[in-house]
């Protein structure tokens, strides 16, 4: 094997896979470097104990907060990243999130393109990843220029009577866009051959079927099954980005491979996606007598802005029960932007699959101020489960640095635009106490099984934004450096500002967007 790539990938989440596959295509040769393994497939992917009790598949990784306090970040280091446990909600930004966005406590800036720039590599996005969904059901989304791939995945009674009585109140609920492999009959049940059977599971555990659209289903094992071109390493871990003499290029990547042994990929062009947390800290890591402030920082902006959304789940206790299996088919966008609620912003809301007793039990800890009245099963069974995002705020301050010794420092401004969260739980109760709901227990927990704030890293963005102006920005309009030749950023990172929606959509989309412009640089192999 020679070590000379034409491009070479650092870290196959949707970001980094999308682009891998993408510039394949090309028929160049493309090494795509993985620190992870394949996730085993195994029963405890669907065992809620292993999963968020026993954290068997988070990464044994430690991190330090503002007051240098240890935890353990919501990572995980495999073939296809973190969406190996994601929950699949593939939806894009709103027009409006393109724009800058005024919050009562600070303004999300704009982006250097519109969604008009975006849309078509929305829906390459959309096809890529398998999104089952019905563009035009939210009045508050962007114009598409095609449908989805898949038809919507329809609810179950009780979610249906739910979309039902939210509407009566006057609001728009509609299918949540996911991304599955799911064929359904007619009553929406998974037909024999279908991957993805609609199981309970679908929220932060790993799918046992290789129904869910992670990097690694969608993207990964077909690009290799189709280009002999491309490469994986799993378990080689990029150390450092290594330059020229003159700092205006990146030759290569110092790795350790998976005996632990040391060595050196090189390549024409460079792609990093590690995740806005890591690849910022790569970039730090790789400072050098030319970039001595860290790779491409010259702006000094590497690692700052870093945002991850204000979330929260809400779990409502409904009297009557609920036996829906495959809960998380319905969102809302009606709090979207401001309106009659509130002259600001206040965010998405969307269903979370459905919380087990142990789940339960787990996020209603002493203290809360919540405790059930019956035993946990008996609340998981009448518990109709929620997801509402607001947008944070890219601060100079909101950082990832490096300490001394090397580890990562994530800093966090506390109370970062939450008043938009805050009132959107508040509007979105009474909304649901009008139909029946009571019992309302909300918790950032929940879902991203953490009660440790900064370790909430599952949206991570925003760290090596992109803008027009060096001065303020790290990567260009092709998320290529301002200051190297060819070391392009492909995850969260570049992302100037999160909106209210999940990110990995417009990742993916960026991807392709990043992966046509270097496609077209390196040409193709005759
Ligand atoms: C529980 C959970 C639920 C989520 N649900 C949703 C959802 O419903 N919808 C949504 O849009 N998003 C969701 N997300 C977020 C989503 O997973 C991320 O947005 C997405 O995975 C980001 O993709 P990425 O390629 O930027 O980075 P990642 O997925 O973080 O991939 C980075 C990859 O780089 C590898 N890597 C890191 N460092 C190195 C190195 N030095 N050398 C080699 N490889 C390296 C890692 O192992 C990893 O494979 C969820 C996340 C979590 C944790
Ligand atoms: S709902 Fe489908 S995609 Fe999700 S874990 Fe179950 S089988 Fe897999």
């Amino acid at each position: 094997m020679t070590d000379h790539y034409d491009v070479l990938v650092i870290g196959s989440g949707p970001g980094g896979a999308t682009t891998a596959a993408r510039v394949a295509e090309t028929g160049k040769r493309v090494l795509l470097l993985e620190r992870g393994g394949f996730l085993p497939r195994e029963r405890d992917n669907w065992d809620s104990r292993a999963v968020f009790g026993d954290m068997k598949y988070t990464a044994d990784e430690t991190f330090y907060d503002s007051r240098d306090r240890p935890f353990r970040p919501e990572l995980h280091y495999y073939v296809g990243g973190n969406s190996k446990v994601y929950g699949a909600a593939l939806l894009r930004l709103m027009p409006a999130d393109f724009g800058e966005v005024r919050h009562p406590n600070g303004v999300a800036p704009a982006w250097p393109l519109t969604y008009e720039d975006m849309e078509p590599y929305y829906a390459r996005a959309e096809d890529l990843f398998w999104v089952h969904g019905q563009h035009g059901e939210d009045p508050f989304a962007g114009l598409y220029s095609q449908a989805y791939p898949y038809p919507p995945v329809q609810h179950e009674p009780r979610i249906q009577q739910l979309s039902d009585g939210l509407e009566q109140l006057g609001l728009h609920p509609f299918h949540l866009p996911l991304g599955v492999r799911l064929t359904q009959d007619g009553q929406g049940h998974a037909t024999a051959n279908s991957p993805c059977i609609r199981c309970d599971r679908v929220d932060g555990f790993p799918c046992l079927t290789g129904g869910k659209a992670d990097a690694e289903w969608a993207v990964v094992r077909p690009a290799l099954a189709a280009h002999p071109n491309l490469t994986l390493l799993t378990g080689t871990t990029a150390e450092r980005l290594i330059t020229d003499a003159g700092g205006r290029s990146v030759t290569g990547v110092a790795v350790t491979h998976p005996d632990g042994s040391a060595g050196t990929f090189t390549a024409d062009v460079v792609v990093l996606s590690a995740g806005a947390i890591l690849s910022a800290a790569l970039l730090l890591r790789s400072a050098n007598d030319q970039h001595p402030r860290g790779l491409a920082n010259s702006s000094d902006q590497v690692g700052r802005n870093y945002m991850r959304h204000n979330n929260l789940a809400l779990i409502a206790s409904s009297r009557e029960p609920n036996p829906t299996v495959f809960q998380k088919t319905l969102a809302l966008n009606d709090f979207y932007g401001p309106g009659q609620h509130w002259e600001h912003p206040m965010g998405n809301i969307q269903m979370l699959g459905k919380s087990d007793d142990w789940q339960i039990k787990g996020a209603a800890p002493r203290g809360l101020g919540w405790a059930p009245s019956g035993p946990y099963g008996q609340v998981a069974r009448h518990s109709v489960d929620f997801w509402l995002t607001s947008e944070d705020i890219p601060l100079a301050d909101s950082r990832v640095t490096l300490r001394r010794e090397g580890t990562i420092k994530l800093a966090l401004q506390p109370g970062n635009n939450t008043e938009g969260l805050t009132r959107l739980r508040r509007t979105f109760q009474e909304m649901l106490s009008k139909l029946g709901m009571v019992d309302m227990l909300s918790v950032r927990s929940l879902y991203l099984h953490k009660s440790f704030d900064a370790a909430a890293t599952a949206h991570q963005a925003g760290t090596a934004r992109f803008g027009t102006d060096p001065a303020t920005s790290v990567l260009d309009l092709h998320c290529k450096a301002h200051d190297l030749d060819n070391l392009y950023v492909v995850d969260g990172a570049f992302m100037p500002s999160i909106g209210a929606m999940n990110p990995t959509l417009t990742i993916i989309a960026n991807a392709l967007r990043v992966g046509d412009h270097i496609a077209g640089r390196i040409g193709t192999t005759t």
